[in-house]
């Protein structure tokens, strides 16, 4: 089963991210957005919440404050951000679909399982809609390369209102870290997988008590062809489908008779 055709005339879009309301990769998603749709609600959160992951705040209350027209931040994470915006703020018609990002830096391999970006456009998946996260790469010690994010999220954005898009399905577009007319083009991936190690600073605090200091950022890791990995390293824009069905169908059969 598949959604019904996106209509930029008549759809009503979602935008949320994990880099929080003031990033500019979230400037740039909205711009493009409202080159494309009409009607584009904001709900992010209100401070940075990379590496989230798909948390959900379940011990405090949460506050949703007023950002402008269609614009609102949470005081929680991108999950709770997109389930607040579509239970409350667009609880009269749930939107046809959710934008995540864009964030700065790649959700690259295993890295996808960690981020906050890729987690909203989760929740907009298990909440039936349609949904993408869009990540920048960058170049070590530079800015994001936002000029070309926001030409090639407006191509890909665009052509995909053409998909006939599976339910539970969720698209996950990174854009690689050079300028747009410098971008190869656009590639189909499979999620691949960084090489281990190396991410992690041992130190001392001030009160003389050891500590550890997981870094944020993997090296550039050039990965298998066919991955998302090889398609930003050559230069082009990776789209990897994802589902959320985790289960691994090949082993059900070895573990059934084992346990028998
Ligand atoms: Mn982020």
């Amino acid at each position: 089963m598949a959604h019904p055709a996106l209509d930029p005339a008549t759809a009503r879009v979602l935008i949320s991210n994990d880099d929080g309301i003031h990033a500019p990769g979230l400037k740039v998603l909205e711009k493009v957005a409202r080159r494309l749709f009409r009607e584009v609600w904001v709900v992010a959160p209100e401070s940075e919440q990379s590496a989230a992951s798909h948390s959900l705040t379940m011990r405090r209350p949460l506050y949703l404050r007023p950002a402008g027209r269609r614009r609102f931040t949470v005081d929680g994470t991108p999950t709770d951000c997109v389930l607040i915006a579509i239970h409350q703020v667009l609880k009269d018609r749930p939107p046809d679909l959710v934008l995540s990002g864009i964030n700065r830096g790649g959700n690259l391999g295993e890295d996808a399982t960690y981020s906050g970006t890729v987690a909203a456009a989760m929740e907009g998946t298990l909440l039936g809609i349609r949904s993408v996260a869009l990540s920048q790469l960058y170049a070590d010690g530079g800015e994001a390369p936002w000029a070309t994010a926001d030409r090639w999220c407006e191509e890909v954005i665009r052509r995909l209102s053409d998909f006939e898009w599976p339910k539970g399905v969720l698209l996950n577009v990174n854009i690689p870290a050079v300028s747009a007319a410098e971008v190869l083009g656009i590639e189909i991936t499979r999620q691949g997988r960084h090489k281990i190690g190396g991410t992690m600073i041992e130190g001392v605090d001030p009160r003389g008590k050891p500590y550890f200091w997981i870094a944020g950022e993997r090296q550039q890791d050039k990965g298998l062809a066919g991955t998302d990995l090889a398609a930003v390293h050559a230069g082009a824009v990776s789209i990897t489908p994802f589902c959320l069905e985790l289960t691994h169908k090949a082993s059900m059969g070895a573990l059934a008779a084992l346990f028998r």
